[in-house]
């Protein structure tokens, strides 16, 4: 089910249980301010997400909130996930889904980083 992202922050998601070792995850990097973990339900070879060590709801909310260390912490690790899994040459998406029309399912910012196939024109249906 899409979640409001003008709702307050939700600790009982299942990221923030992640973030706190309640439930496993296949870690791919993380450092002070974010965590990197493969998708569960994988949309292409490579689908990695990565969320920051925070509590914020959405784009949003970390954009409104956060602060400048967190937002560079955050931004960078992005980056740096993707040049230590070798995804510059051949490319990457990113996408973050922001509140219901976005279909975001987890209350807890996150950016899809999508790879490892060409993965064509963005669609947004
Ligand atoms: P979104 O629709 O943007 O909120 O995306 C949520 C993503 O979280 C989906 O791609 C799910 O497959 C993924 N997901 C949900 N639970 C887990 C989990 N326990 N470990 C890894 N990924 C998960």
């Amino acid at each position: 089910m899409a979640v409001d992202a003008t709702q307050p922050y939700d600790d009982q998601n299942i990221f923030a249980k992640i973030l706190r070792g309640e439930i496993p995850n296949k870690t791919v990097y993380q450092d002070e301010f974010a965590l990197a973990f493969h998708d569960i339900n994988p949309q292409a070879p490579t689908h990695v997400l990565v969320i920051p060590k925070g509590a914020y709801v959405s784009w949003d909310d970390f954009s409104a909130k956060a602060n400048d260390a967190e937002i560079a912490g955050f931004v960078r690790a992005v980056g740096l996930v993707a040049r230590q899994m070798g995804l510059v040459e051949p490319g990457y998406r990113l996408l973050a889904n922001t509140g219901i029309n976005s279909h975001q399912e987890v209350p807890h910012l996150h950016v899809h980083l999508f790879a490892g196939q060409p993965l064509g024109p963005m669609l947004v249906r």
